[in-house]
């Protein structure tokens, strides 16, 4: 991987930074292409565009030796059109933008979600179907986008599916911050279930380490082309056990009571259809929705077997140092703080 030169689309995102930052610190040349510029790196040339845009896009590409795609809209926006339209239509275009820059090697960040449909998964591999019913349009267009990448590896081009599930860390725009925000509003008094489900979380650098060795295997020719990865820090943890540790780390309470998971569902069920007939009136989205019930209060945790088989893959960081280096990341946070 050392003196390659990369390109990564969404870089200027949570993972996309992290990614980066790995990417410089193996010597390569790296472009940025993103809808905005996050931050200053003499290092790093930034491009500003929309990866629907070829013409925009196709300078970024060109003399890479290795895309990564790890755009995305925020999965919370619940907007098929915008979804559809990046995650769908938008990686179509950087599958011909790649082909027309004539870089051979494509590795997109999809997610384990691609599987899942609301029920127990348990150690899941990379056979199991792509989820029939989509829990939400994020999902739906991250299957359609696997699907269309892996597909696409042929002699001019090889591509690559990394399956990340559940990523934190420093700098995370996501999990922790709603996880705060959520416990401040008083609303983390209740846990959904019996606390007893068992969920992968991953530390960002694991991520980051698996769309590295990914590239690298494409990049020696080995054949992994045209295949998805479940990339996990390989230590399952009760759902609830891990956003409670977050939770005491940053000094708000663990949650106390259990519901139990049945009666919280169907209550997310009867929000949604409440809010999809008031929408012609006003348009209320949410954050309560199936989806989110359904994963704090299901089994889903993933192989990375095939990527520890296949791609030498390793977690490289484990899941109470990954935790200890978040809360020391977020310390701002802490209630002694804010
Ligand atoms: P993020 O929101 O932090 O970063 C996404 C980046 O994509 C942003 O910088 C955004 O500006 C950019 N972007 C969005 N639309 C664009 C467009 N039209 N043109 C150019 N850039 C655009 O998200 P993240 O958490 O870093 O996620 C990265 C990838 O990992 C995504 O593919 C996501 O589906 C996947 N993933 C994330 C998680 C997780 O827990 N965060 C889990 C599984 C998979």
């Amino acid at each position: 991987m050392e003196g390659k030169r990369c390109c990564v689309i969404g870089g200027g995102g949570f993972l996309g930074q992290h990614i980066v930052e790995r990417l410089l610190k193996l010597k390569c040349q790296v472009t940025v292409f993103d809808l905005r510029k996050t931050y200053e790196n003499e290092l790093v040339k930034f491009t500003c565009g929309d990866l629907c845009d070829k013409a925009s896009l196709l300078p970024a590409l060109s003399g890479a030796d290795v895309v990564f795609h790890c755009a995305t809209p925020s999965p919370l926006s619940n907007n098929r059109e915008l979804f559809m339209k990046v995650n769908y239509h938008g990686t179509k275009v950087i599958v011909e933008a790649c082909k027309e820059a004539r870089v051979k090697h494509l590795v997109l960040t999809s997610s384990a979600s691609v599987v899942y449909e609301g029920s127990d998964i348990r150690g899941g591999t990379e056979d199991l179907p792509y989820a029939v019913r989509p829990m939400d349009y994020y999902t739906e267009t991250k299957i359609l986008q696997e699907k269309l990448v892996l597909s696409a590896s042929d002699s001019s081009i090889h591509t690559v599916a990394i399956r990340p599930h559940g990523i934190f860390g420093p700098r995370d725009p996501h999990l922790l911050p709603t996880t705060v925000k959520v416990a401040k509003a008083g609303k983390t008094k209740f846990a959904i279930g019996d606390g007893k489900n068992l969920v992968d979380f991953t530390y960002v650098d694991n991520v980051v380490h698996g769309h590295i060795v990914a590239a690298e295997a494409l990049l020696k020719g080995k054949s992994v082309d045209g295949k998805a990865y479940h990339i996990t820090n390989d230590e399952p943890i009760f759902f609830w056990t891990f956003l409670s540790r977050l939770l005491v780390g940053l000094g708000y309470a663990a949650p106390k009571y259990y519901l139990p998971y049945k009666l919280v569902y169907i209550l997310a069920l009867i929000l949604q259809a409440v809010c999809v007939v008031l929408r012609p009136l006003v348009d209320i989205r949410p954050t309560f929705t199936p989806m989110t019930c359904a994963l704090a209060g299901t089994h889903h945790y993933y192989s990375c077997e095939r990527a520890k088989k296949e791609l030498g893959y390793v977690p490289l960081v484990s899941l109470d140092d990954a935790i200890l280096q978040t809360l020391k990341s977020f310390q701002h946070l802490h209630t002694d703080v804010i």
